[in-house]
């Protein structure tokens, strides 16, 4: 049976009672499979988020965290602090913090690692921009980002990893990647990791697809062999849109 992973990321939306709100909304839906399903949130609605799904089977995310376990450095969130609140998921690399927040593959890696050791399961962005895919370097970008990211990462924890293969291009823009396009890209991140690892190992992995995926466009991408899910900005912050995502992807075996 093939795995799926759908991911709200509500970047930096919601205040913590639109957060109530939405959750409470979210789970008069009664989805189907709440299972593979989780809602990537503002640190400042993480513990109302987490109380709200309760027993739900939806899993909950953060967004960004910080690498070191503690120390001088302001305005930044640990690994730790995460963990206490009992997050389960934490999105990394998003192209956002990569453009602006100086988010590099030494500090992606760093941050993978941490999060593997504390048993939050990361959600890795990769992907290229406009410029990268019409030269059509986007492989060769992507698999850097791929090697780099993973650097000094093992077998063991590999395929706890999930991730997004996110075209900047696509991202909020409504210009989705086919799934043509989308699927060829998985395929290819797939055999960088099993090239990596091994084939069980590539097999294993969550790969998502994201960017501008809606309710329309989301089971023909979903329905790919190695798209195994999807990591969702803009449709996530409307729970019709998100829950028939949700939908789409439990409707698939
Ligand atoms: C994202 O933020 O990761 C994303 C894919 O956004 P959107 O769905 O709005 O393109």
């Amino acid at each position: 049976m093939k795995k799926f992973l759908i991911a709200g990321n509500w970047k930096m939306n919601k205040t913590e009672s639109e957060a109530e709100e939405f959750i409470a909304a979210l789970k008069a839906k009664g989805l189907s499979k709440p299972e593979q399903v989780c809602v990537c949130v503002p640190f400042t609605d993480l513990r109302t988020v987490k109380k709200a799904l309760e027993g739900t089977g939806i899993g909950i995310g953060a967004q960004n965290c910080h690498f070191e376990e503690s120390g001088a450095f302001t305005g930044e969130v640990s690994v730790p602090m995460l963990k206490e609140i009992g997050i389960d998921y934490c999105v990394i690399g998003h192209s956002e913090r990569r453009e602006y927040f100086n988010e590099t593959d030494v500090s992606v890696n760093k941050k993978l690692k941490a999060l593997i050791q504390a048993g939050i399961t990361p959600i890795l962005c990769v992907g290229e921009s406009l410029e990268i895919r019409e030269q059509g370097t986007e492989q060769t970008f992507v698999a850097g980002q791929v090697i780099a990211d993973f650097d000094g990462i093992g077998i063991a924890d590999a395929a706890k990893i999930v991730i997004a293969y996110e075209p900047i291009w696509a991202i909020g823009t409504g210009k989705t990647a086919t799934p043509d396009q989308a699927e060829e890209m998985c395929a290819f991140i797939r055999g960088v990791l099993s090239g990596i690892y091994d084939n069980e190992t590539g097999d294993a992995f969550i790969i998502q697809y994201g960017g501008s995926m809606k309710p329309g466009n989301a089971k023909e991408l979903l329905e790919k062999k190695d798209i195994n899910g999807g990591l969702i900005g803009g449709a996530s912050l409307k729970v019709d849109d998100f829950a028939a995502i949700a939908e789409a992807a439990a409707g698939i075996e």
